[in-house]
């Protein structure tokens, strides 16, 4: 799950990372109370899960209440990206006298945690990795032992930091670290961390991603994420319990077994179609939960075919078959299904799909014909 800016500040604040105290609102009026209490000048900022917000507008300095309106009117319902607008935070403005970037994610191909830091912060850190490699710093840590305050001087040596600030940049890492290990992050990065005229050493911006797996060890979590931007359809199948994820595609897939709805989109992808969602209907499918699958797959607009493919183990080929009978029966669909049934009770299985002859229904016996099925389907449906 990634974290808004604000509620990234949040966790940062908690384990001892400088951050400018400040307030997330939803309207204009909040915005500029918040602003006139906390004081100008103010920064506002629109909270959007993606970067570059600055370029984009949604960045703003005000130094008094008509500027603070103006660009709460102006950010809020902004587009950055394909990403509206719908909250801003308003913190006290900083003075920036210098830009670091520093960060902390898992190398999974080391197995450790890797620590990075340059000098060269506000800009995107794909460019420092790119053109200036020999500027981004970047050392593993060993998980057992933790980021120490030796290794973080060390980082901020090797990085060229100033050399006054280089005891505040590496208690910065220690918390960025701390962060990262606490509350169970897959990345923590702060871009700007900046130095203040009088040295103080800050985070300006905060970027966190939580590992969802852990979430089971962090109940204050369930109150953090994008709530407002969420697909009302991937909400939808939350509550379900459906493990369901939206694509760009036109293709509605079903299949059992995450590995095997991988290999599905990949399947119509390589021939041709774009999938339209991810969706694991799990082990043993009645007709309740076929039937709330395809009612979740056909509820994006978008779907002009669907592709089951179920490969029968505990899964039961019969009785997915009688549960896509019973979702036909309560749902109607108009668009086209193609249904693989393979594994056990396979014969069964598609014994039954043709004894109901379903409108728009076809049976395919590989994977490989079902993907090309479905594609032509789609087509012809477009
Ligand atoms: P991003 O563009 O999405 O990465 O958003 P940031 O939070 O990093 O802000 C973008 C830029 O706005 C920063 O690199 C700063 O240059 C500027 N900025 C943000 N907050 C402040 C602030 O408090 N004071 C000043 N002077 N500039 C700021
Ligand atoms: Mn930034």
């Amino acid at each position: 799950m990634d974290l808004l800016e604000y509620q990234g500040k949040q966790l940062f604040g908690k384990h001892g990372l400088e951050v400018s105290d400040g307030k997330a609102v939803t309207t204009v009026e909040d915005a500029v109370a918040a602003a006139n209490e906390i004081g100008y000048p103010v920064v506002v900022k629109a909270q959007v899960l993606m970067g570059g917000r600055g370029k984009a507008g949604g960045v703003k300095l005000a130094s008094n209440e008509d500027e603070a309106r103006e660009h709460a009117t102006n950010i809020l319902g902004l587009d950055i990206k394909g990403h509206i607008t719908r909250t801003l935070w308003i913190e006290h403005a900083s003075d920036i006298e210098t830009e670091y970037y520093a960060s902390v994610l898992l190398d999974r191909s080391a197995k450790k945690p890797l620590v990075m830091f340059s000098t060269e912060g506000g800009i995107e850190i794909e460019t420092v990795a790119e053109e200036t490699p020999e500027k981004l710093i970047k050392q593993h840590v060993d998980p057992l032992v933790g980021l120490s305050k030796e290794q973080a001087l060390d980082i901020a040596t090797q990085g060229n930091a100033d050399e006054d600030v280089r005891e505040g940049v590496a208690d910065a890492l220690v918390a960025l670290y701390t962060v990262w290990i606490e509350e169970d992050a897959s990345l923590a990065e702060i871009n700007p961390l900046i130095v203040t005229p009088d040295r103080q050493v800050k985070a300006l911006d905060a970027k966190v991603s939580l590992d969802d797996n852990a979430s089971f060890r962090h109940p204050d979590h369930a109150e953090l994420g994008d709530k407002a931007n969420l697909d009302p359809i991937e909400v939808k199948a939350a509550e379900q319990d459906v493990v369901y994820v939206k694509l760009d595609g036109n293709i509605g897939i079903l299949g059992n077994g995450a590995g095997l709805v991988m290999s599905t989109l990949d399947v119509v992808a390589q021939a041709g179609g774009e999938p339209a969602n991810f969706l694991d209907a799990g082990g043993g499918s009645d007709a309740a939960k076929v039937t709330q699958a395809v009612e979740i797959i056909l509820s994006n607009e978008n779907v002009k075919a669907v592709l089951f493919n179920i490969f029968g183990g505990i899964t039961r080929c019969d009785e997915v078959a009688n549960g896509l009978i019973a979702a036909f029966k309560s749902l109607k669909p108009t668009v086209p299904f193609v249904v693989r049934l393979d594994g056990t009770n396979d014969v069964e299985g598609r014994r039954i799909l043709e004894e109901a002859n379903l409108p728009n229904v076809q049976a395919a016996k590989t994977m490989n014909e079902a993907a090309e099925m479905v594609v032509a389907a789609a087509k012809g449906n477009s």
